[in-house]
């Protein structure tokens, strides 16, 4: 460092505010209301009260602007673009950003020759304060069987996740029934539900939302998390820091001793020494933090996983809907056509798979259609993949990315096995889709090119023990350090089908009970 960088302290610091270091910053502060806590976010801050979901910006101009805001080097609207033309221009090898980005992301590789040699073509990020948090669909569905993590005893594993529902304000009611919601989860229960648990029935899905009296609903992002920490003007004890990036973090071997961090417009440098430091930036630039600061557990990286997924559109069978449900409900009280979500649950040997049914208007991929959208449902179904070591991600010695850090390439490969559960999924999914009536021609079965899910996990993975396999322990503490933290997907360290940001949270809540706990008995 020289003589004239800047030096402050403070007792937590943590980089990153999304979802997840939102739920880090309110179960610290709650806990322990006088630790001074730092948050800071390379990205801008979009909204007055800090991170919230764009979804929730009523002006359709000022949410696109948002939108472009959050999407790094690429301050420009995408152009709006089929599921056909997507998974065809995939399927040529024709991968352009503009077929492969979405609204509030930017992709990790952004021009050709780096696509071409990306096996995760579609891997994202979101660059604002709230992170991915303010452009998610809000799906929270819990884990099935299979999918938890085992080494965590089954009473704290239902705690975490009872806090991190609270914290999202999950709910299965953010849309009021109606005729076609009815239909699709009859239609959906017909075929599935004799072979699903008791518990893991066809149902809406858990959503994060808050929907007040009159049912208007206020999509969760990271402002929601954090409370009253996220109001503006909010200065008691807690700093949220926007487009200031951490570049690298300072360690003697066995502590982090200091984060050196710069803001971006002003390019002013500051070393921030902080009693515990949480890196809580995505499943991506997590490891590449870690990977810049010379902590390179030989896990870091590696186990990068992401669940397949097939996506497919039909049209509800008009029958279904008029002459079965509709006389039930006074379809004209509605004011939206939004249905809702559905949810086939992952219960494993049965359906070791993720049904995840939209209507097109809340479907994170947009297709073009003359049909009347009404009758529109998205069917999205994934299964898990095979872990690898090989899976992993390139940090480069000597090229940087649009921030000056390590760039990164994917490497990122479909197993026999992994291709078998993806046909598997699709005839059940073309079995659904027949019960429901006929899929449209232009969004037909597709299977999305690799990093669509944006769900990528498994690069800073937990582990029982410290094996080699793993970079922390089960409360997301990094082996062999003991005042660093790590949150996000990239903590998960199991195949997983059911959208992850929720398991996320649940981790980070336990993890800040370790945390909490070394802050009360000074053992930092
Ligand atoms: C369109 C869309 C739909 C989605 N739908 C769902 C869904 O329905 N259900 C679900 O479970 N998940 C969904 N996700 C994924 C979900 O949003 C993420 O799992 C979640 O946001 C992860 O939270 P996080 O805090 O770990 O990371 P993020 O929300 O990505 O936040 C990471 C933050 O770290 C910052 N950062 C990165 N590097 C640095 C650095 N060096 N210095 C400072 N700051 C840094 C970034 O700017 C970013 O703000 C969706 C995502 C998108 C984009």
């Amino acid at each position: 460092m020289s003589d004239h960088t800047n030096i402050k302290s403070t007792d937590v610091l943590i980089i990153g505010s999304g979802p997840i270091g939102a739920t880090f910053a309110r179960m610290i502060s709650d806990a322990l209301p006088k630790t001074k806590i730092v948050m800071i976010d390379l990205g801008p801050k979009l909204t007055k009260r800090a991170g919230m979901h764009v979804k929730n910006i009523s002006d359709a101009v000022e949410r696109e602007s948002a939108q472009i805001k959050s999407q790094g080097p690429h301050q420009k609207a995408y152009p709006l673009t089929t599921v056909a033309e997507r998974a065809n221009a995939a399927k040529d090898g024709n991968l352009s950003l503009d077929m492969l980005a979405r609204p509030g992301t930017h992709l990790v590789t952004d021009n050709i020759t780096d696509l071409k040699k990306n096996q995760m073509p579609a891997a994202s990020y979101s660059s604002n304060v709230g992170g991915m948090g303010a452009h998610w669909t809000c799906a929270c569905p819990r884990p099935g069987n299979e999918e938890k993590i085992p080494f965590i005893p089954e009473q704290e594993y239902e705690f975490a996740f009872a806090k991190a529902e609270e914290l999202l304000c999950v709910t299965q009611n953010a849309f009021a029934e109606c005729a076609e919601g009815v239909a699709i989860q009859k239609v959906l229960g017909d075929v599935m539900n004799h072979q699903l648990s008791k518990n893991r029935q066809v149902q809406p899905m858990p959503l994060a939302c808050k929907v007040d009296e009159n049912g208007e609903r206020y999509w969760v992002g990271s402002d929601i998390i954090l409370g009253e920490l996220a109001e503006p003007g909010y200065d008691k004890n807690f700093e949220l820091k926007s487009e200031t990036i951490c570049r690298k973090l300072f360690t003697d071997g066995k502590n982090i001793t200091g984060a050196l961090i710069e803001h971006l417009p002003t390019k002013k440098i500051e070393e921030i020494k902080a009693k515990i430091t949480i890196v809580a930036c995505d499943a991506l630039r997590t490891p590449q933090l870690l990977w810049a600061s010379g902590i390179r557990p030989k896990a870091l990286g590696h186990y990068l996983n992401e669940h397949p997924f097939v996506f497919c559109f039909v049209e509800l069978n008009d029958e279904l809907v008029e002459k079965s449900f509709a006389k039930k409900y006074d379809q004209s009280s509605r004011s939206e056509p939004t249905i809702g979500v559905f949810w086939v649950p992952f219960d494993a040997p049965n359906h070791p798979f993720h049904g995840q049914i939209m209507h097109m208007d809340v479907s994170p991929i947009k297709i073009e259609t003359n049909q009347n959208p009404k009758h529109i449902v998205g069917l999205g179904w994934g299964c898990t993949k095979e872990i690898q070591y090989e899976d992993h991600i390139e940090f480069s010695e000597t090229e940087k990315d649009y921030l000056g850090m390590p760039k990164l390439n994917l490497r990122f490969t479909l197993t026999e096995n992994d291709k078998m559960q993806i046909e598997k999924v699709k005839s059940l999914q073309i079995k659904i889709a027949k019960a429901f009536g006929k899929i449209i021609q232009e969004g037909e079965q597709t299977l999305m090119p690799a990093g669509t899910s944006l769900h990528l996990q498994g690069t800073t993975r937990m582990g029982k023990i410290n094996d080699g396999t793993s970079v922390c322990d089960s409360h997301s503490n990094v082996w062999g350090y003991s005042n660093l933290f790590v949150g996000g997907n990239g903590v998960i360290p199991m195949p997983t089908t059911s959208n992850p940001t929720l398991t996320s949270v649940a981790m980070a809540v336990r993890a800040s009970k370790k945390i909490i706990s070394l802050l009360e008995n000074k053992s930092y």
